[in-house]
């Protein structure tokens, strides 16, 4: 048996039942004594955001509705004056990554605590990590203190989460677990969870795309997303989220998107180092002849996922500069990263071609 570290998560997860969310936030809060909430959500999301105030009431001081994706810091400013204008004593993040990227930021700033109501797959509730913009450029930190403090996963707000935007957030989320596979510092544990992630999301998010508003499967993703987000805050993530990073920060590539696109690219670079985790992605996949490339193509291809990163605006002259930087700042991979082997990933990948 190999030897191991395995750290817990501060953080207080609460799953489900569908619909009981701001009763249990508010037990939560009654039982922290915070008393003057202020709300967190995106533009999109504010109706959500402020039937949880109406819910909370007398306990919320207000609503932040500005919640943007990549963090960027001059609305975490307005939201930080916000929250100190409004003497607020803690924040709820209603959201995605984006709410729940402005709630840490406003809480580590501040140290106010932060309870949050994932409704995308991302994952972000589970990590220490925080992504900034600042005057475009993006750039993340890790830091204990950014894990909020409780998690409620509430399968019902998530009902409304459109079809396309559902898929590829799964498989951002499925990405987590598959580079948590073959992490430097994995564990049994971790192992574990990520192939329960992989497994209940990738067989959740066919049912959903056949049948969007199937609770059983909704809740089975929430909870695939869940385990996922436990395997991104818990490792270190190598070459598909590096790639994806580099490619969404500097060529304004969307997120979820970029992450289901790489990923069967991604795996297929690293496979040949990573036979064992091949195998665990495989029989997570469902596939009987343990060929976890084939098994990633398929499942995109058996989700509709758009597979050509041209399609998001990424130009075959941007190509060579894409692996260039994405080479630029070495970085822990289990397989040698070439420049030239990038380049040809990154090119498959703008093509949408399969992965092999
Ligand atoms: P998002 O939060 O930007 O949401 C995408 C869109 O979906 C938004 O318009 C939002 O209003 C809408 N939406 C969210 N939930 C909805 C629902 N239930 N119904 C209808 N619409 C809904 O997208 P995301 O993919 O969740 O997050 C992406 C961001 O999170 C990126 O900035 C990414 O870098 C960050 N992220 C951070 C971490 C981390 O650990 N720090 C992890 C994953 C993602």
């Amino acid at each position: 048996m190999e030897s191991f570290v395995y750290t817990t998560s501060p953080s207080h997860v609460i799953f489900g039942p569908a619909g009981k969310s701001s009763s249990q936030l508010l037990n939560r809060l009654e039982c922290r004594e915070h008393h003057a909430v202020l709300i967190l959500s995106t533009p999109g999301q504010a109706e959500k955001a402020n039937v949880l105030a109406h819910a909370l009431t007398p306990n919320t001081v207000g609503v932040f509705s500005k919640a943007a994706m990549h963090t960027p810091i001059e609305i975490t400013r307005e939201a930080v004056q916000a929250a100190e204008d409004l003497k607020a004593d803690s924040i709820v993040s209603i959201g995605g990554g984006s709410t729940i990227g402005l709630g840490k930021a406003i809480s580590i700033r501040t140290g106010l605590r932060h309870f949050c109501i994932p409704t995308t797959y991302a994952g972000s509730e589970m990590t220490p990590i925080l992504g900034e913009t600042v005057d475009g450029i993006k750039t993340t930190r890790r830091d204990i203190a950014i894990i909020p403090e409780t998690v409620i996963y509430d399968v019902s707000l998530t009902m409304s989460l459109p079809l396309a935007i559902s898929i590829t957030s799964g498989i951002n989320a499925i990405a987590h677990a598959v580079e948590a596979l073959y992490a430097p510092d994995t564990n049994p544990i971790i192992r574990l969870m990520a192939k329960e992630g992989i497994g209940a999301l990738s067989q959740a998010l066919l049912i959903i795309t056949a049948s969007p508003q199937d609770l059983e499967a909704r809740t089975k993703a929430l909870y695939g997303a869940w385990l996922c987000g436990v395997c991104l805050g818990s490792t270190t993530m190598s070459l598909h989220h590096k790639l994806c990073h580099t490619l969404g920060g500097s060529f304004n590539l969307p997120h979820a998107e970029t992450h289901a696109i790489l990923l069967p690219h991604t795996f297929a670079y690293n496979s040949p180092a990573v036979p064992s985790a091949a195998r665990d992605l495989a029989y997570a996949l469902g596939d009987a002849e343990g060929d976890a490339v084939k098994a990633l193509n398929s499942l995109l291809d058996r989700l509709s996922v758009s597979r050509a990163l041209s399609n998001y605006g990424l130009r075959e002259e941007d190509l060579g500069r894409a692996a260039s930087i994405a080479v630029r700042n070495p970085y822990g991979n289990p397989r040698k990263v070439e420049e030239g082997k990038i380049q040809e990933l990154i090119r498959r990948a703008w093509a949408g071609e399969h992965a092999k």
